[in-house]
């Protein structure tokens, strides 16, 4: 019997592993990963990874040396105008493919066994554990099953836990650099077209040592279905771009949502398989923070045998990645019932995107840059406050691409 067993061998599942093995190295020996591929192996992403992720691996020892393109800026544009903030260590752009492989070689070599082509069929809670099925008919029997399996994965289903309805439909491809693309050190979301419930965007990658750009199409489907195919086709011409000549890459998204449990007694969720954030779709650094959390969370189970879990969704939702996720939750929710309102804010005043750049790099979320988001939401009827929102603002360090129209 192993103590634990983690399905999936992603950002989520590797992570929970060298986390534990950071924290609790015998429990770490006494623990599984199952993966279904052998790497390395493809992920449809786009590969962002916020520098806080990073910063959370440096911390147990773990550098990642994957080629990555290193992005110091964000830019957000709205039908009105283009937003660009410069926030220190914002994030890297890798491949998937190179970087969960070389996660996964980060855990084997610390000792942590890694089972390749291990696909789960079905988890069964058994009176002292769990019980763990794979494709081959194999069974594996543990004290506590971890579910990382992503979006489609097998152990939310086989746990009974609800699917969640929070989903967005996404499609990407790898395209060559065009004249009108922003410097290569940008994030760019594109949120221009109003009819989309979601955005397009542009992100600087490294395809086998080429510059590329990682363009595509983010739909939340909660919102109304779309063909993302068409979509896309339309955020492509824009650019002078044709999709026929592009492998195309559509897969979904599944968001966090505060209310829906993630474990049961002797499992717990992380990673996309518990939800991750419905706003953005950012969802690797999200798993490399769940496995964070889990290891203490199983850690501590582990020494008061305490195996039921009722609290973990209490505990996502009192960390810092729990608290961000929450907020992106509800500023999603503020956003698109008042599309017209949300953009103008953003548009004219650059403290959310500040924000978001603040927490998606992992520094400290300064109270100055909250009140001017505070100020950017209330009412533009108010004259006087209209007049505070905009002249609070420094234009340090923000710049201003392209004037907004009001
Ligand atoms: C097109 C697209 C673009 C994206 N771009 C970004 C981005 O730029 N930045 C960002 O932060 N996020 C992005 N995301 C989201 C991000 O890819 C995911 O949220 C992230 O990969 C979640 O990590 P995870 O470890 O939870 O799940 P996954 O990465 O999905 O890993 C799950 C693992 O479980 C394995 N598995 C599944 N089923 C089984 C089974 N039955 N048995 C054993 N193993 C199994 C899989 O093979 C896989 O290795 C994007 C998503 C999409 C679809």
């Amino acid at each position: 019997m192993h103590d634990i067993v983690i399905v999936g061998g992603g950002p989520a599942g590797i992570s929970t592993a060298l986390h534990l093995h950071a924290h609790d190295p015998a429990l770490a020996g006494r623990t599984v990963v199952l993966e279904k591929a052998t790497y390395p192996r493809e992920k449809y992403c786009a590969g962002g990874i916020g520098g806080r992720a990073l910063r959370d691996l440096a911390r147990i020892g773990v550098t990642v040396d994957v080629p990555a393109v290193s992005v110091a800026t964000v830019a957000m544009r709205t039908p009105d105008a283009t937003l660009r903030i410069a926030e220190p260590e914002f994030a890297k752009v890798v491949r998937r493919v190179e970087f969960d492989h070389a996660l996964a070689k980060v855990a084997m070599e610390r000792g942590i066994t890694v089972r390749q082509g291990a696909a789960v069929r079905d988890v069964v809670p058994t009176s002292d554990g769990v019980r763990v099925t794979l494709a081959d008919g194999e069974t594996l029997t543990a004290k506590v099953v971890v579910g990382a399996d992503g979006i489609g994965g097998v152990t939310r289903r086989a746990l009974g836990l609800p699917g969640g309805t929070l989903r967005a439909q996404v499609i990407e491809c790898d395209t060559e650099p065009v004249a009108s693309d922003l410097p290569r050190d940008t994030l760019l979301f594109d949120w221009s077209d109003r009819s989309l419930h979601g955005y397009g965007w542009d992100f600087p990658t490294l395809v086998n040592g080429q510059e590329k750009v990682c363009r595509g199409v983010y739909v939340i489907r909660t919102l109304g279905a779309d063909n993302v195919h068409a979509r896309l086709d339309a955020y492509l011409s824009a650019r002078g771009l044709r999709m026929k000549d592009y492998t195309l890459k559509p897969f979904g998204e599944r968001g966090f949502e505060a209310t829906d449990p993630i474990s049961r007694p002797r499992a717990l969720l992380v990673g996309e398989a518990a939800g991750i954030d419905i706003a953005t779709g950012e969802g690797i650094a999200q798993a490399i923070q769940y496995g964070a959390l889990a290891a203490t969370t199983l850690s501590r189970a582990f020494a008061t045998s305490r195996f039921d879990f009722d609290d973990w969704r209490r505990t996502v939702l009192a960390s810092r990645f729990g608290r961000a996720l929450f907020a992106r939750l509800v500023l999603y929710r503020a956003f698109y019932l008042d599309r017209a309102r949300g953009e103008r804010a953003l548009a004219t005043n650059p403290a959310f995107l500040q924000l978001f750049a603040q927490d998606f790099a992992g520094n400290r979320l300064r109270t100055r840059t909250f009140i001017k988001a505070a100020l950017a939401a209330s009412p533009r009827d108010v004259p006087w406050l209209a007049r505070l929102t905009r002249d609070t603002w420094e234009g340090r360090p923000a710049e201003l691409v392209g004037s907004p129209r009001e």
